[in-house]
């Protein structure tokens, strides 16, 4: 069985997510991403000839072209992933964690530990295929479900190589409590672990706190969803968070990002925890924000040991650039199993094992 891997976007930088397996006659496209920067046109979804998409979760560069793709088109995602699709697209039910048939494909599924409704996806083909979509071993909120095994690895390295425990993170952001703040934030990503935290931190140091309502019903929707599908000991500090009231004025302020700007928070300092389009990392150089990283992505150590769980020998770190000198320093993380190619074809017999792929 021969399995083709095509990286249409999404390697050698940070770039929208879409990937085409195919296999058996079939080809599956992994995530349809949109522009992360406003005004960006796409092109990969140009005459893109596939049977099925599979979305990963609900982020812009993992869902914000699925407008391009034909309406027929199947398309499967988990039913909270679904709501962010265009109006009226029909969808099929992805399980949160499980197993279901695309194309005459086993396709599985686990947490993957990044956003609300957010899954990795493993397809049983050749000796096995996993993507990650994007991961993180570190959510305080969302679990990471170990993989099955997979000879390719298709992973989220969108912090290349860096590699700092989100405690170290946590600590540095808390630094900069000594003015007001808002930070705005994916309501579906780590605006609900930002939340839980922020509560934590506002009561300890005596601070007042104001939570997006998009937030609140986000950590309303988790709560309601089967346990097994949040990280345990969580409920209690999510029903706190529900209960308790936004402060007035308050100086701590969790918020949807909605592409806010310096100029529309004239009393707050925005600090900012994720991805800087351009036009924010020109506000980051003149002084006008501030940015720490809240870990959401797999950071260096992670995605190695994940790469070493999957059995996987060959490993494409998604989502990063790879400059001469990210190369070399992939190369010393994955060694023989880093693959940088954006086609790649593996053959794999029904007798053999891992490692017997050309
Ligand atoms: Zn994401």
């Amino acid at each position: 069985m021969s399995v083709r891997i095509e990286i249409l976007s999404g390697l050698g930088d940070k770039g929208p997510a879409a990937i085409v397996v195919e296999t058996q006659g079939k080809r599956l496209l992994l995530d349809a991403g949109g522009a992360l920067h406003p005004g960006d046109t796409i092109t990969w979804a140009n005459q893109v000839d596939v049977d099925a998409v599979l979305i990963s979760h609900d982020h812009i560069d993992h869902i914000g072209s699925v407008a391009e793709l034909a309406d027929n088109l199947p398309l499967y995602c988990t039913p909270l992933v679904a709501n962010s699709l265009p109006k009226n697209r029909l969808w099929r039910p992805l399980p949160e964690r499980g197993t279901l048939d695309v194309e005459g494909i086993t396709v599985t599924t686990g947490q993957a530990g990044h956003s609300l409704g957010g899954v990795w996806l493993h397809l049983a083909v050749g000796n096995g295929v996993f993507y990650s979509g994007d991961a993180c071993f570190e959510s305080l909120v969302f679990p990471f479900d170990t993989p099955p095994k997979a000879a390719i690895a298709l992973l989220d390295a969108s912090y290349g190589t860096f590699d700092q425990p989100q405690s170290a993170c946590l600590h540095a952001i808390s630094k900069h409590f000594t003015q007001p703040l808002a930070f705005p934030v994916p309501a579906t990503g780590r605006g609900l672990e930002m939340a839980l935290w922020l509560i934590e931190e506002a009561e300890t140091r005596e601070l007042t706190l104001a939570i997006d309502p998009d937030i609140r019903a986000n950590l309303a929707t988790l709560l309601a969803m089967p346990a097994t599908l949040r990280r345990p000991g969580i409920d209690a500090c999510i029903t706190h968070a529900l209960a308790r009231g936004n402060d007035e004025n308050a100086t701590l302020r969790l918020v949807n990002d909605r592409d806010d700007t310096p100029e529309q928070w004239p009393d707050h300092r925005l600090l900012h925890t994720g991805y800087l389009t351009p036009v924010r990392q020109a506000q980051l150089a003149a002084g006008e924000i501030s940015w720490q990283r809240w870990n959401v992505h797999l950071r260096a150590s992670h995605l190695q040991a994940l790469a070493v769980q999957l059995g996987a020998t060959q490993v494409v770190p998604l989502f990063t650039s790879l400059n001469d000198q990210a190369l070399n320093e992939w190369c010393t993380l994955l060694g023989t199993r880093l693959c940088t190619a954006p086609m790649f074809t593996a053959h794999s017999s029904n007798h053999s094992s891992l490692g017997s792929f050309a």
